[in-house]
């Protein structure tokens, strides 16, 4: 992901000391939007970019998330009063990702970074270090921490349980609200209607979980991931592995889970759109259980997937568990 081959170093220099001197005066000729990925999933084209518009700021707040789910939530209470990026490609998992030179001049021309936390960005150490004048805002402050399988290190997969968004939520409506006041009551509009589409989703999981037989409420992927949604609607949850950091797919993971899935009779597995998905289908085979879906953990889908949001994904998400393990 190369997504600032036009704008260099120099031109880079040149449009801080820009921002400077305009004091984040509006700019009506610039209407380019950042390079990378933006929050609707669409990978810029930059390869129209100038020098003249390199300033994001002119057009608002310029954030960069550190990967999709979060940036999509940003959107939501952002509005049109800015523009959001991400770095981790949709499809690429976030944890162990290699910030490549443009991620570093995203993050350093952005008023804010906002990441998830938890330990989820183990590369985040590299970027903060290469653009250290950018505020940082942990999105996932608040939440009660479940931790990894026999660590003490949290899960920093918070964000699948829906009961958890608004800890992101708010602390990103705070946080934009302090940044640009004039914005305020916008940002507080925008979070109570996204705010009530989440509780909603809720109400409707909850539902949804009620035709899944009790004996049959195990949810088993291929990395842990799901602890939060499990703790929240009742699931106990399985992977092969703990997280995608950590050693993957060792035949030691395999026959385990292989066990767990024919003791407790489990009727279905899952995979994942970022995780390499034979290790299950070498789970399943041998379990003798199906692949009852596909789900979305550590990015939103593609686009014309339908779950290109992260109200979207979560509503997949639960929609393939209750009706894979309620025999649907
Ligand atoms: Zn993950």
């Amino acid at each position: 992901m190369n997504r600032f081959r036009i704008k260099g170093v120099a031109a880079a220099l040149v449009s801080f000391a820009l921002l400077l001197s305009a004091c984040g005066e509006n700019n009506a000729a610039n209407e380019n939007e950042n390079g990378g990925n933006d929050a609707a999933g669409n990978n810029n084209s930059n390869t129209n970019e100038t020098e003249n518009n390199t300033n994001n700021q002119e057009d608002g707040l310029y954030i960069t998330a550190s990967f999709s789910i979060i940036a999509d939530m940003t959107e939501q209470v952002l509005g049109d009063r800015g523009t959001v990026d991400y770095i981790v490609p949709i499809g690429e998992e976030p944890h162990e990702y290699e910030p490549v030179p443009s991620d570093f001049r995203n993050v350093s021309d952005s008023d804010v970074f906002y990441v998830n936390g938890l330990g989820l960005e183990e590369w985040l150490e590299r970027i903060v270090d290469n653009a250290s004048d950018t505020p940082l805002l942990t999105l996932s402050d608040g939440v009660t921490e479940i931790p990894l399988e026999g660590e003490s290190a949290p899960d920093p997969h918070a964000w699948l349980s829906p009961k958890n968004a608004s800890y992101y939520i708010e602390n990103i409506v705070d946080d934009l609200s302090e940044r640009d006041p004039a914005g305020e009551d916008i940002y507080r509009e925008n979070a109570d209607a996204y705010l009530e589409e989440i509780n909603e989703l809720d109400a409707w999981i909850e539902e949804k979980v009620e035709a899944v037989p009790e004996e049959h409420r195990t949810i088993v992927v291929s990395e842990n991931a799901f602890k939060y949604f499990g703790e929240d609607y009742g699931f106990e949850t399985e992977g092969i592995w703990e997280i995608n950091s950590h050693e993957e797919g060792t035949s030691g993971q395999i026959n385990r889970l292989i066990d767990v899935i024919q003791d407790k009779e489990i009727p279905a597995v899952f995979v994942e759109t970022t995780v390499d998905q034979r290790y299950m289908e070498t789970v399943a085979e041998n379990a003798g259980v199906e692949i009852a879906g596909e789900v979305y953990t550590d990015a939103v889908g593609q686009e014309g997937s339908g779950a290109e949001t992260y109200l979207e994904m979560i509503r997949h998400n639960a929609e393939v568990f209750t009706d894979g393990l309620s025999g649907n």
